[in-house]
């Protein structure tokens, strides 16, 4: 990509030009300066954040016909062939063959979309977000229960080592094989009325849980063991109690397979004890693994990142609203998503992100966890 970009004065001296907002006219200039040899630009979120710009100039740009937008989230500058006059031997090709490929250069060397109407105007509805049905559903499910928030990797994590009630494999959460991972099954479906509630809570394999989907289960499979296991977790979580009275009183030893408990329950329990994981840290860590599905625990890092800003003066609610922004933003992106960590999260940029902007998503973007149906 070239450091230097040009743009022709026909454009920007145009009466279609001058008459946007200013914030658009200065996002199509960010975007052209940070778009490929083809014009294309698959980062314009990021240059929104940049520069402090609204979806709304977006939506502008795409009405004034400035930029094309795709349905796989990246945009063409639809002027780019007149700004700019790059060398045929200095351009470097374009990762985004497909979108070309649906692109045609008019006689005013415009972009022009082949199919033009009919698509621009999906591809225009298609770019601006709306969370879809089935997650409002499931969001309100998990709002709604009993369960905390930490329930889902807990007891993930207990079920490493179990058979599938359905297939009858070994699960495992590190194996690296995605289709053996412990998976949450509600019996009855949220997408068909079901409640995030013990009763209707299974563990099976991933690959079980995406074959079956959202079908209604008429069987119990293994919501008895989920039970007996969360009544442990619990109990060893609440630190209402030690490790040795669990052992000797709190379990009726009976009741539990042995095989079934497993040992994070007790690293969890450990580890909250030893840093004196406080109740609203311990929640704001809860609430990070149950949206990122990761499993970080109450190290004295994560707890001291935490209970700095929480000096600050910071509550609760804005640690989740900066998890809720940043897991929107980077929960899909291969690149970003490792940042979904509390050293980076909670670090010295949390005011920042607290008050970012909500950025647009594209349907391609909206997370779709099939665990969870
Ligand atoms: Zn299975």
């Amino acid at each position: 990509m070239a450091n230097k970009r040009m743009f022709d004065k026909s454009i920007i001296d145009s009466d279609q030009f001058l008459d946007m907002p200013l914030t658009s006219q200065a996002v199509y200039f960010h975007l052209n300066m940070r778009a490929d040899d083809y014009g294309f630009v698959d980062n314009w979120k990021s240059t929104l954040r940049i520069i402090g710009g609204k979806e709304d100039d977006i939506k502008v740009l795409i009405m004034k016909k400035l930029i094309i937008p795709f349905k796989s989230g990246v945009i063409v500058i639809s002027h780019w062939k007149l700004n700019n006059n790059l060398q045929k031997d200095r351009i470097k090709s374009t990762k985004y063959i497909d979108e070309l490929r649906h692109l045609k250069l008019n006689e005013n060397k415009e972009y022009e979309l082949i199919d033009n109407d009919e698509e621009s105007n999906i591809l225009l509805e298609t770019s601006i977000k709306e969370t879809p049905e089935w997650q409002k559903k499931r969001d309100d499910a998990y709002k709604n229960s009993s369960l905390p928030y930490s329930f889902l990797y807990k007891i993930r994590n207990s079920f490493d080592n179990e058979i599938c009630p359905v297939c009858g494999k070994l699960m495992r959460i590190n194996s690296g094989i995605k289709g053996n991972m412990p998976s949450i099954q509600h019996l009855v479906p949220i997408s068909k009325g079901g409640v995030h509630e013990l009763d209707n809570i299974a563990v099976i394999c991933y690959e079980c849980n995406n074959a079956i989907r959202d079908e209604i289960i008429n069987e119990k499979l293994n919501s008895d063991l989920v039970k007996k296991k969360w009544e442990f977790l619990s109990r060893a979580t609440s630190g209402y109690v030690d490790k040795n009275s669990i052992d000797k009183n709190s379990i009726d030893k009976n009741s539990i397979d042995k095989n079934s408990i497993d040992k994070n329950s007790i690293e969890v329990y450990s580890s909250a004890k030893a840093e004196q994981c406080e109740p609203k840290m311990k929640e704001i860590i809860d609430y990070l693994n149950f949206k990122t599905n990761k499993h970080f625990k109450y190290t004295k890092n994560n707890i001291n990142k935490i209970k700095t800003r929480l000096n600050e003066g910071f509550s609760i609610d804005d640690f989740k609203i900066v998890i809720d922004k940043k897991t929107n933003e980077w929960l899909n992106d291969k690149n970003m998503n490792t940042y979904l960590r509390p050293e980076t999260l909670f670090g010295n940029k949390f005011e920042s992100y607290l008050n970012q902007r909500e950025t647009i998503l594209t349907t391609k973007d909206i997370p779709i966890d099939i665990s969870d149906f």
